[in-house]
């Protein structure tokens, strides 16, 4: 069996046997660009030259690309851990063609790499073509249903909507029709009982996409029209995470070679027992103890790596854009391992070694930046657990008048105080209530939110997703209220 870094390793061997140049991942944090604050895909250090203002050679390059999703298009954040394939940071294969060759070239190599190569069963292999849009003019993609007949049968060819097979880079620009390519890793007794090709792109955990063909085709006009490409450009992406597990027959990304030393190493400090089992329900709901554990040791072992390779790339922790981004998953692994691991004091920075062990060959950034890393994450955590520590014991208190007043429900502003000010989300609250046999009023909590949110608009904040910004030229920013915590109140003053 191939270990992760050796298939990583053949991914290029294999493309630069086609005479792509191999190149290095860019940052997975971005400095200079105003549109986009991580790395969510491999394409996006190539914007130029697919916009035609950079030399495009070499025409033929591939890389690994550290790209995170947790903002702006793609926000994979909260399916992490309750599922087995999204992560936070995962690691894009890609090879590009810059004006060489086109839908066949690109399609014959990712044939030959996933079936000659890594011998992936061909019966397991599902591709989409893009099914068109008459509204737009556009026709069916029979060309790449074409070049995929040569090595698949009809009935592994599905028709894919816009959504799923029609890329585009923004509101304008290059743009064109996708193949994806599904496995169904389903045991041998589930697969005669309902044929793959039914689960493709419909979100089960045994049928997932695993690589993106995009043949970039139209340049999208300013009025809505597309014109032709002058250059065609081939962009795939394949998730590495969830080609490993299919090439190691696992079920779950986090079974592989990837993950499992991570695991491991949670289930050692921890003293709890990883459960490889499937969650059921939407955010952990009605699962049971083990699923708990579960899902919290999938958490901690992703972010772990989202939060090891920000504060590689020079972006530590803040309460700003994207550290206020990388605090927030950071904070997200610390509830969970405090919640369902039992960890109270810092925990997640002694996972640093085997993380630097495991991905440091390659990724260098890592080891050469060990200690600062270690020590940002201690530093955040412990500072993270006083503010827990304290909404705790401050719930508590509230608890307390509870029960001498005979009520059963913590009322919305209290909630709110809590989010507010100590960062804890509604659930936490709800979690550490359910334990004590409290229910809390979440339309109030709700009520809170909305009158906070229209104090916001009335200092002329704009929320943008995961973080805050502020209008041009209307204010000034001048600090924030409160440094130490969650604080996403920031103070404004009018600029007159
Ligand atoms: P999905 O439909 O599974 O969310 P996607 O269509 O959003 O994936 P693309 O934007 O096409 O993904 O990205 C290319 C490839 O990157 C996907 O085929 C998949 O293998 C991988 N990928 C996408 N999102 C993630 C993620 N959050 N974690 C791990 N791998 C991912
Ligand atoms: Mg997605
Ligand atoms: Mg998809
Ligand atoms: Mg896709």
């Amino acid at each position: 069996m191939m270990t992760a870094n050796e298939i990583r390793d053949s991914f290029k061997k294999f493309f630069e046997s086609k005479g792509h140049v191999i190149v290095p991942s860019a940052p997975m944090v971005i400095k200079d660009d105003p549109t986009l604050m991580f790395t969510n895909a491999g394409m996006n250090q190539w914007k130029d030259i697919i916009l035609g203002t950079k030399d495009p050679n070499p025409r033929r390059r591939c890389d690994s690309q550290k790209c995170l999703r947790v903002s702006g298009k793609h926000n994979d954040l909260e399916e992490v851990g309750h599922d087995t394939y999204h992560h936070t940071m995962f690691e894009m294969l890609g090879n590009w063609s810059f004006g060489d060759y086109f839908k066949e070239g690109a399609i014959d190599y990712a044939w030959e790499y996933l079936v000659d190569v890594l011998h992936l069963n061909p019966a397991d292999l599902y591709v989409t073509v893009f099914e068109g849009d008459p509204s737009e003019g556009l026709e069916r993609d029979d060309e790449a249903a074409k070049y995929w007949s040569k090595h698949v049968p009809a009935d592994h060819i599905i028709n894919g909507n816009k959504h799923d097979n029609f890329w585009e880079m923004g509101e304008t620009g290059p743009c064109g029709p996708c193949s994806e390519i599904h496995v169904d890793s389903r045991p041998e007794s589930e697969k005669a009982k309902v044929p793959g090709r039914e689960l493709v792109n419909k979100d089960d955990p045994q049928v997932i996409e695993i690589w993106n063909i995009v043949f970039m085709q139209f340049n999208r006009k300013a009025d809505g029209s597309l014109e032709p490409l002058p250059m065609h450009v081939i962009d795939t992406g394949m998730g590495f995470e969830r080609l490993v597990r299919m090439l190691q027959d696992k079920n779950s990304n986090y079974d592989t070679d990837i993950f499992q030393p991570i695991i491991k190493e949670i289930e050692n400090l921890s003293g709890k027992k990883y459960g490889f089992t499937t969650p059921t329900g939407e955010n952990g709901e009605g699962a049971n103890e083990q699923e708990k554990i579960d899902i919290a040791m999938r958490v901690v072992a992703d972010h772990l790596r989202a939060v090891a390779f920000s504060i590689a790339d020079g972006q530590l922790p803040s309460n700003a854009k994207a550290g206020y981004v990388i605090r927030r998953i950071l904070r997200r692994a610390v509830r969970y391992a405090y919640t369902f691991l039992d960890q109270k004091s810092a925990f997640l920075y002694k996972l640093i070694p085997v993380l630097v062990q495991e991905m440091g060959e390659a990724y260098p950034e890592l080891p050469a930046q060990q200690e600062l890393i270690s020590r940002v994450m201690k530093e955040e955590e412990d500072s993270f657990l006083r503010t827990l520590d304290k909404g705790i014991q401050l719930l508590s208190g509230d608890m307390d008048e509870l029960r001498a007043h005979g009520k059963t429900e913590l009322d919305g502003e209290s909630a709110f105080r809590l989010f507010d000010t100590y960062g804890f989300p509604l659930d936490l609250t709800e979690l550490i209530c359910r334990e004590n046999g409290y229910t809390v009023d979440e339309k109030g909590f709700d009520v809170e939110m909305e009158k906070q949110k229209a104090r916001a608009r009335n200092a002329a904040v704009v929320e943008n997703g995961d973080w805050v910004e502020l209008r041009q030229g209307e204010q000034e920013f001048v600090g924030y209220d409160y440094s130490e915590y969650e604080c996403h109140i920031l103070r404004y003053r009018k600029v007159t």
